[in-house]
């Protein structure tokens, strides 16, 4: 089933592949650019288009009909140079949504000021979810959702096994809150305050990064 909406990914390191390839096998129409041949050979069977091309050219840019596209992620990541003035020509052409890959907070600032419609750090979101992974191995999944709130899916520390949502008072004490359970192929949302946490439960919880953390601390 091919989906309506099209998607353009230029960059084609591990990130933009990884992209490219999902948004292919969910069905959408992909167009894969790299100025290199082999990377664009690598994804060729797997996408709708693929094009080689340098992206900091604007005439390059405008052959491809890039405005097509309902949206267009700049993958590009070693060179900011490149990733900075592709998404500055995209801009300029008018690309109706366009999602830049930034390598630090300043890149990032730069991306949003050209105005990139979304910027997505995914090393660092990566780093941090192994990081709390290897602080606390109950942690399976960890999303920031604002410099002071996050949501972590944790596997219930056996300490609050046996006890209800209710007991276990993780609101007054750790400011933490249970959105959802996990068990096994079953998802309880939104659990009950009677809801008893079993063994081997997955815990998904939105709260505040202090109290998080000593959630997290449980054993
Ligand atoms: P990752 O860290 O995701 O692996 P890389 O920086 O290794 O990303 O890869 C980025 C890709 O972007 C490379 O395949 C590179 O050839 C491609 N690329 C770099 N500059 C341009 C450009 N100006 N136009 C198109 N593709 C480019």
């Amino acid at each position: 089933m091919k989906r309506n909406k099209s998607f353009a990914v230029i960059g084609l390191g591990r990130f933009g592949t990884s992209v490219a390839r999902t948004l292919s096998r969910l069905g959408y129409e992909v167009l894969a650019i790299d100025t290199k041949e082999e990377r664009v050979q690598q994804v060729a069977d797997e996408v709708t288009h693929t094009y080689i091309a340098d992206t900091t050219d604007e005439n390059s840019l405008k052959a491809l009909g890039i405005r097509n596209f309902d949206v267009v992620v700049v993958a590009i990541g070693e060179d900011i140079q490149a990733n900075v003035l592709t998404t500055l020509l995209l801009k300029d052409l008018g690309v109706k949504y366009i999602v830049a890959k930034a390598r630090n907070e300043l890149h990032g600032k730069m991306l949003e000021k050209i105005g990139a419609d979304r910027v997505v750090y995914p090393e660092r979101d990566m780093g941090q979810r192994v990081a709390h992974n290897l602080v606390s191995t109950n942690v399976l999944d960890y999303i920031e959702l604002s410099p002071d709130l996050s949501l972590i899916e944790t596997s219930a520390p056996r300490c609050l096994v046996g006890k209800t949502l209710a007991e276990a008072r993780l609101r007054e004490k750790y400011d933490a809150n249970v959105v959802a359970i996990k068990r096994g192929d079953q998802i309880i949302v939104p659990p009950n305050p009677g809801e008893k946490i079993q063994a081997g439960d997955v815990l998904i919880v939105v709260g505040r990064n202090g109290g998080l953390q000593k959630l997290e601390e449980l054993e």
